[in-house]
């Protein structure tokens, strides 16, 4: 483990996991029209969709559940959701109550006026893939190998045409110096309120090397830092969340900021298999631990899935909260970034136990550690 400011502490946060989760992920189909050199979802050349009675099935749980939480949220993210085509999303999209947010995590290339018209219709929430520049957007290409980005942009434009908002992700493939503010000053300009940033990650059928010199990992979130401090005109997840825990430090409430219990995450696959905490998971087998789902919701309703799971967790879900611990008792990075992800785990070191991994390294300790430089520096 690198040095750090902060000792090892003990956080209280994250104990057990929550009997109510406050989002639930959709996979309307496994296909997408783009085969990104950094997808990590295995059958997204096949359109496997959703059946109206899976849709049915999970908002039958839902729908209670929505009645417990002040939010709670559907994310349709497939593949890519709108290949399922707007009167089967119509459809999938119906069962569920009026006062639950639905949103859609697409790659842009197929929204059109049609699509913004359906989007406000349904009260549907935006989010895009889109790794900034032309250039850096370079990975994102279709089946034949053509760029995607100005097929993306025709997106944007058409969202910005209806005045939808709308949030983005950005993948970062080679933090270089100087791309950070590159970045930000693309996306601070694009129109979306909201952006999350990833290191690509090397899970699922990506197994591109990710293995990345720390120090420029850093200097890129410490160069982030810089360039939204200097114009905080958009939200930046990584980087907001980063100086809330360093001032909760400072101010000694660090152990606040993070949720009670960890969200259980279901993730409901096209065929209506569940797999908890981890939506990279869905559609791969392990020879331990089978399919990681933990039921489908056509022969059992999905809350009593979620809870007889986290009531007695066994398999791979045992193994995870196993290695959830091994961090929070070895990390003094653990009160910011909560454990990680079960998949980032079993991809890159084989088990759910293990602790650090390439993604933790890049995304939470680089970043917070790039965020304390960028401040010592101020
Ligand atoms: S996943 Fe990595 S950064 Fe997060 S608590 Fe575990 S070891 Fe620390």
């Amino acid at each position: 483990m690198p040095p750090s400011l902060f000792g090892v502490a003990t956080f209280s946060g994250l104990r057990g996991i929550a009997s109510v989760p406050s989002y639930v992920l959709m996979q309307p189909t496994t296909l997408c029209n783009l085969n990104c050199a950094y997808c990590y979802l295995p059958h997204r050349a096949s359109d496997n969709r959703m059946p109206v009675a899976v849709a049915e099935a999970v908002a039958a749980s839902a729908n209670r559940w929505a009645l417990d939480n002040e939010r709670f949220s559907v994310v349709w993210h497939g593949g890519e959701p709108l290949s399922a085509g707007r009167g089967h999303l119509a459809s999938l999209m119906a069962p569920f109550a009026g006062g639950i947010e639905q949103h859609v995590q697409t790659n842009g290339t197929l929204v059109d006026d049609r699509w913004c018209e359906f989007f406000k219709e349904h009260d549907v929430r935006v989010g895009l893939s889109i790794d900034g520049p032309r250039e850096s957007t370079s990975l994102r290409v279709d089946w034949a190998g053509r760029p995607a980005y100005d097929r993306i942009m025709r997106g944007v434009a058409a969202l910005r045409r209806h005045e939808i908002r709308f949030a983005v992700i950005c993948v970062v493939s080679d933090p270089r110096p100087g791309l950070a503010r590159e970045l930000y000053e693309f996306f601070a300009d694009l129109g979306c309120f909201w952006l999350g940033v990833n290191i690509e990650e090397r899970e699922g059928v990506n197994t591109r090397d990710n293995a990345r010199p720390a120090a420029a990992v850093q200097t890129f979130w410490a160069e982030l830092a810089a360039a939204w401090l200097a114009d905080p005109r958009i939200e930046l997840r990584e980087i907001e969340w980063a100086l809330r825990y360093a001032g909760g430090v400072l101010a000694g409430d660090a152990d606040d900021l993070l949720p009670r219990q960890r969200d259980p995450i279901p993730t409901v696959a096209s065929d209506g298999r569940v797999v908890l905490f981890s939506p990279e998971l869905a559609g791969f087998t392990d020879p331990r631990y089978g399919d990681f789902a933990s039921g489908n919701v056509l022969d059992r309703p999905l809350h009593e899935i979620v809870t007889e799971t986290i009531t007695a967790p066994s398999g791979w879900i045992a193994e995870y909260l196993s290695g959830m611990e091994s961090c929070r008792d070895s990390c003094p990075y653990f009160g910011f970034c909560g454990g990680g992800q079960a998949s980032n785990r079993l991809f890159e070191l084989g088990r759910f136990d293990a602790t650090v991994t390439a993604h933790c390294s890049d995304t939470k300790i680089r970043l917070l550690e790039g965020v304390l430089d960028h401040a010592r520096a101020s």
